[in-house]
């Protein structure tokens, strides 16, 4: 291998092994989201530099270390995303969107974060995202709840995931609440690892999220959140609360779930599996009310969450959930001699007239004959159609049915009808 030919460390290609489960999920994704008529954006990968300090404020682990920042040639400071939240809002700001009734929007693309390279944890990943705008009320807490229950539901997947939520009250509560626990954790400083350390000065609220088992244990005596919160957050996190219960929906209380970015207030929310590592997050969400107001001053009650595709597809694989096998190749065409090639392409394209959801391959290689035959077989396509100068004088071709290793001789009309018989499931089927 040529090491000079490599992609960027955390930062990977996708083949059809994990594209054909890529394919349920979008399948799945857009039909939960119509159902709850939620609309697409697609947003730009590279948004000005600012508008993520603006937002996600300075001392969270994106804005200290994990932003791909650089200068365009006009010296202007450009960054690629590490989440589309804040691309939303200012689409929706700039577009005068902020006004309407109804904003639901969702996006599906790369985000990017220089972070160090793990299992479940990349440079470039994706996310589905999912935000609501102009809804303060906890029914639409509940919403984007039952939604995410429904997609796990529809996937397969829901005995495997827990609902963790939390409310972090406004940004007034966690001050002082941070003044409490940073006094409190600066007794336990020498046990601290590195990072927690680092944060104590930084951004402590961050070390309640630490996956440290030591520090978990420091934390189980640390004061709580939950005693700092303001009584109108703590009675709508009760209200939640118990619309859930009414609803069916189960969840575990967690007083140290906090959000990585600044912007949050009140309900946070993750879905965690213990199946891809310990409890790893495939799905994390929350309320941002302030964000809008830091943004263009215009206050307007907001809530989203996103989606780690990547670890849902290692989820879907570790339980062995796996998209339907779709048939790479369905017809395999072979003509024997170039003076027979044009006949073949003509055939094919006609059979991708009459039949446009059929895989077709010709194979245009000089390789014998015997070697064609192998390939289609490896390809796991359903016929090979053979076309030499025999055939096409006599009007007819060669047909050979790879799987029940049948052969027999067709006409074209009859060849149809053949083709018609064979995929007939695969071309009624809605795929
Ligand atoms: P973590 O604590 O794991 O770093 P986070 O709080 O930074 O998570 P969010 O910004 O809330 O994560 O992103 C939402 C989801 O996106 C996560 O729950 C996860 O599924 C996925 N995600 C976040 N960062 C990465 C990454 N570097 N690689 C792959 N997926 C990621
Ligand atoms: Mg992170």
């Amino acid at each position: 291998m040529n090491k000079n030919i490599s992609s960027i460390r955390g930062m990977h290609d996708y083949f059809s092994e994990d594209l054909d489960i890529w394919h349920k999920l979008e399948k799945n994704f857009k039909q939960v989201l119509n159902n709850y008529s939620f609309e697409e954006i697609k947003l730009p990968i590279l948004e000005k530099t600012e508008i993520f300090q603006k937002a996600i404020g300075n001392v969270t682990d994106i804005i200290e270390k994990e932003m791909y920042s650089f200068y365009d040639k006009k010296g202007n400071s450009l960054t690629l995303r590490p989440e589309g939240t804040v691309g939303c809002l200012r689409a929706i700001i700039q577009n005068n969107l902020l006004y309407k009734k109804k904003l639901k929007f969702w996006y599906l693309g790369p985000m990017f974060r220089y972070e160090r390279p793990q299992k479940g944890r990349y440079r470039q990943f994706y996310q589905l995202g999912v935000e609501v705008l102009g809804l303060s009320e906890i029914d639409i807490d509940l919403e984007m709840i039952l939604l995410t229950s429904r997609l796990w539901k529809m996937l397969g997947i829901h005995l495997n995931l827990t609902l963790e939520i939390n409310s972090i009250g406004l940004k007034l509560d966690r001050i002082k609440y941070q003044k409490e626990l940073v006094l409190f954790l600066k007794q336990y400083e020498s046990f601290l690892d590195e990072e927690s350390k680092r944060r104590l000065y930084s951004n402590p609220f961050r070390i309640l999220d630490s996956k440290n088992l030591n520090i978990q244990r420091i934390l189980k005596k640390a004061p709580s959140l939950n005693d700092f919160i303001n009584n109108n957050s703590l009675n709508r996190f009760n209200d939640l609360c118990n619309i859930m219960n009414i609803h069916g929906i189960k969840y575990q209380f967690n007083p140290n779930l906090v959000r990585g970015l600044d912007y949050y207030t009140d309900t946070v929310f993750e879905w965690k599996s213990d199946e891809i590592g310990s409890k790893d997050t495939i799905c994390a969400g929350g309320r941002y009310d302030s964000l809008s107001q830091e943004l263009c001053g215009i206050k307007t009650p907001a809530i989203g969450f996103a989606i780690g595709i990547e670890r849902l597809i290692l989820l879907m694989k570790s339980l062995n959930i796996c998209a339907i096998k779709k048939e790479r190749i369905n017809i395999y065409i072979i003509f024997l001699g170039k003076e027979n090639k044009n006949h073949a392409i003509s055939l094919s394209e006609e059979i991708r007239d009459t039949y446009p959801r059929l895989n077709i391959f010709i194979n245009f290689s000089n390789c014998s004959l015997s070697k064609k035959i192998k390939h289609a077989v490896e390809s796991s396509s359903r016929i090979a159609i053979l076309i030499g100068s025999n055939e096409i004088k006599n009007k007819c071709y060669l047909i050979k049915e790879l799987k029940t290793k049948k052969e027999f001789y067709l006409f074209k009309n009859e060849l149809m009808l053949k083709i018609d018989s064979v995929f007939n499931k695969y071309l009624s089927k809605d795929n």
